[in-house]
């Protein structure tokens, strides 16, 4: 017998800025899935991204239930699911790999071409796939509150881009965007001992940098040029390390030009679709630029992930703008579009 409701409230996405709460049969897990009844989910600059653009190329196609950062508590499980009880406190990733695959065999899992995505935050429950529970799925420590758990996904992301950019003690890291991802990047490299100077354009945001450990913000709306700026604060030289955190072609381009010879280019902002950069053939071999593309996360960073976050040596809550119920969802994006809020916590 099932004792929780049979038909949920969730947001769905049907295409660009189309979002729309419905009344849904909640979901049953088969073999090997879990349910968890949502008790915060945030809301994620991807979300922002995706709503926008009406889609994304590798993690869902409208309609589409939506949304994909969540903690909560078991509801039900599935045949076969052993380790999990209804009741236990968990946050699951938003995907899994395949284990099977060329990539997943030399540990290369955000590379996986199968990777299984889950999307559905957004909703008063949410079915978590089998491949997640077995690979993703987490405890919430007793004493950390969901919103700080639900951030593990995102979080997870940046300590994998922060791993794969080559940064050592003391360097000098410039930090390109201040939304949710490039603000826990901030928070991260300041917490590695990194000098971090950020760039964004939102006055707000640029304090919550600092609060979070940068050594000097910048906002790029009162600049004409970042690179030279970047240059004059580094004895000429530019950045031993930067990190692109918009998404956006043209500050691709800025962030390789504000790179000392040497440097590691951290392209980490999702760009659209069939996009391009022009970088200088000169700089890239005589400076030996390393341009790196860094995407997504693997179980090794979900894991170190959630135990930063449990360890609150840094103030993550920060990013949370606000808590607003499910049924305010649409102005929440209309919110985030304009900038006002960082991460939202939704609860359904
Ligand atoms: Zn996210
Ligand atoms: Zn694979």
């Amino acid at each position: 017998m099932r004792s929780w409701q049979l038909i949920m409230l969730a947001a769905l996405l049907y295409g660009q800025e189309d979002l729309r709460l419905e009344q849904v049969a909640d979901p049953i897990p088969s073999a090997g899935e879990v349910v968890i009844q949502v008790a915060t989910a945030t809301t994620c600059g991807t979300d922002l991204k995706v709503w926008r653009r009406g889609g994304h190329a590798k993690m869902l196609r409208p309609p589409t239930l939506f949304g994909h950062e969540a903690a909560g508590r078991i509801m039900a499980v599935g045949e076969g699911v052993k380790n999990w009880q209804v009741g236990d406190r968990v946050v699951a990733n938003n995907s899994a790999s395949c284990t099977k695959c060329f990539f997943c065999q030399r540990q290369e899992y955000s590379l996986c071409p199968n990777l299984t995505w889950n999307n559905g935050t957004f909703a008063q429950y949410l079915k978590i796939p089998a491949p997640i529970v077995q690979q993703n799925l987490l405890p919430v420590p007793d004493e950390l509150p969901d919103e700080l758990a639900a951030m593990m996904e995102p979080l997870a992301c940046v300590l994998h881009g922060v791993a794969r950019s080559n940064v050592k003690h003391g360097d000098r890291v410039v930090v390109l965007g201040d939304g949710a991802i490039g603000l826990m990047f901030v928070a991260v490299l300041a917490h590695q001992s990194a000098e971090v100077l950020l760039f964004g354009g939102n006055q707000q945001r640029l304090q919550i940098g600092e609060k979070l450990g940068a050594a000097k913000t910048f906002n790029y709306r009162q600049l004409d040029d970042t690179p030279a700026l970047v240059k004059d604060l580094t004895h000429g030289w530019g950045a031993d390390v930067v990190i692109e955190a918009t998404g956006v072609p043209a500050v691709w381009e800025t962030a390789i030009a504000c790179a000392r010879p040497g440097a590691t280019v951290n392209l980490f902002g999702g760009c659209p679709r069939d996009t391009t950069i022009t970088v200088n053939t000169e700089q890239l071999h005589y400076s030996e630029l390393t341009l790196k593309g860094v995407f997504h996360n693997t179980p090794e960073y979900v894991r170190a992930a959630l135990s930063l976050l449990a360890s609150r040596v840094i103030e993550f809550e920060l990013l949370v703008s606000e808590h607003r119920p499910l049924q305010d969802l649409e102005q929440v994006f209309q919110d985030m579009k304009n900038r006002k809020v960082i991460k939202v916590a939704i609860a359904p």
